[in-house]
């Protein structure tokens, strides 16, 4: 490529775009083509590492439904999403890909995943856009330093300097820092006098203090109802599909419902899903009045819990797993029912930024224009993907935003060029 050179040491490039993840990528996609100089230097050895991890390997690339339904997975920063999300839709986001030869499935929840559930099908496609359109990409270069300069900014790596028109940070947020979002961008933005909230852990596994169902590990439960106790204070509900993992809660519900959840709070859990806790207390002591001879663990069978897990609450709950209804005493009867309704878990902690799958705090949104992605205080500093502060919710809203705010940055930088 024929980059001239401005000095001995510095290259220069129209837009330098820090971090090859999807945000980071799409944005180099868009904003090439028409002679423009594009390059993405990216710190580890290959690009998209979290992108390859995402929905477990399978990518949970979006979310079906109207994009306005979006607004409300982003923990109150919907409307500061909204420009980026109308302007570059679910809808738009899948038909780039298709139109790329990839195809989707959307699964019962309302996630859309690659029919191949493969996310490295999607990065292969991002990879080859960039070569297309002829974007350097420059691996294992991690960005040290960015200085504003006259015209622009002086971005240093480990190997190199270069000049920029525009910058663009999409370095992700701090979680699973192995796959190299390790939070560089918060330093590179706070160096640039750009404002940054706190951050933490969003999307985190729950642990609790005592926690005796760590044989049931991979057990679920869909849509149960979660309550939220603290200083024995019921302060909020959710419902969500739940995972009994070998040390703690984790699934959807969980995730979703963590960023409310405090050390020292208690959940309690309904496993009775599809069911109203009384109903089922209704139903439940009808039933085993007039049990009789059958086993108790046969009455909760009719209720299609998965049978090991009825055999743990009934241990739990003190019942014999050969006790008949006749012979269930009330009160253990009442317990039983409390604990398949209200099952308390006393929270000792969440996981932390390496379990955690995306990261709260970030790039205060006040000081980013939502119409463009561009620093309110900077001019031509552009901010994209998680960095920014915002955390959606499980099922496809992470990747949309990132991909959304991408392609904002770019068609704003490609009017200005
Ligand atoms: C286990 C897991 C599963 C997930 N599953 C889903 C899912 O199914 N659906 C969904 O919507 N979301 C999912 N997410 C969240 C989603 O992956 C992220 O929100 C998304 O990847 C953010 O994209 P990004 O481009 O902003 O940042 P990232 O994907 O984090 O990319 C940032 C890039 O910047 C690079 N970088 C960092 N610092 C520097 C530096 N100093 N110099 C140069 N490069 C740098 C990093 O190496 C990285 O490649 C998941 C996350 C995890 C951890």
């Amino acid at each position: 490529m024929d980059y001239f050179l401005m000095s001995k040491e510095l290259t220069v490039f129209d837009i330098v775009i820090v971090g090859g993840g999807p945000a980071g990528l799409f944005c180099a996609i868009h904003s090439a083509g028409e002679g423009r100089k594009v390059l993405v230097l990216e710190k580890k050895a290959s690009c998209g590492r979290k992108l390859l991890i995402t929905g477990s390997g399978q990518c949970n690339l979006t979310h079906e439904g109207e994009i306005s339904e979006f607004l409300s997975h982003y923990n109150n920063t919907g409307r500061f999403l909204r420009p980026a999300l109308m302007n570059f839709t679910n809808k738009d986001l899948v038909d780039f890909f298709v139109k790329r030869g990839v195809s989707f499935e959307t699964d019962k929840n309302g996630k859309i995943f690659p029919s191949t559930k493969k996310a490295a099908d999607i990065l292969s496609v991002l990879l080859r856009e960039c070569e297309e359109r002829g974007v350097l990409i420059q691996c294992s270069e991690p960005v040290s330093s960015v200085k504003i300069a006259e015209g622009g900014f002086v971005v240093e790596t480990i190997a190199d300097k270069y000049f920029s028109k525009c910058l663009v940070v999409s370095t992700g947020g701090s979680s699973y820092p192995q796959t190299g979002s390790s939070g560089d961008g918060y330093k590179i933005a706070e160096n640039l006098g750009q404002p940054v909230t706190e951050i933490a852990p969003a999307l985190a596994p729950v642990y609790p203090r005592s926690y005796p169902f760590g044989s049931l590990s991979g057990i679920s439960f869909n849509n149960a109802r979660i309550s939220l106790f603290r200083e024995n204070k019921k302060i909020a509900e959710h419902n969500g599909d739940i995972l009994l993992t070998h040390k703690g809660l984790s699934g959807p519900g969980i995730l979703d419902f963590s960023r409310n959840i405090l050390p020292g709070d208690v959940l309690k859990i309904s496993f009775m899903t599809g069911m109203n806790p009384e109903e089922f207390r209704k139903d439940f002591t009808q039933k085993t009045d007039s049990g009789g001879t059958k086993l108790v663990r046969t009455i909760l069978s009719e209720y299609s819990l998965p049978e090991r897990f009825a055999r743990k609450i009934i241990e739990l709950s003190g019942i014999s797993p050969d006790l008949t209804c006749a012979h269930l005493p009330k009160k253990e009867r009442n317990v039983l029912i409390k604990n398949l309704t209200e099952y308390p878990f006393e929270v000792r902690e969440l996981g932390g930024f390496d379990e955690a799958m995306v990261t709260s705090g970030g790039i205060a949104l006040e000081s980013v224009n939502p119409k463009t992605m561009e620093s309110k205080v900077v001019s031509g500093l552009f901010f994209v993907g998680e960095i920014l502060d915002i955390d959606g919710d499980t099922g496809g809203y992470n990747l949309q935003a990132a991909f959304s705010t991408g392609f904002l940055a770019a068609k704003t930088i490609i009017s200005r060029l």
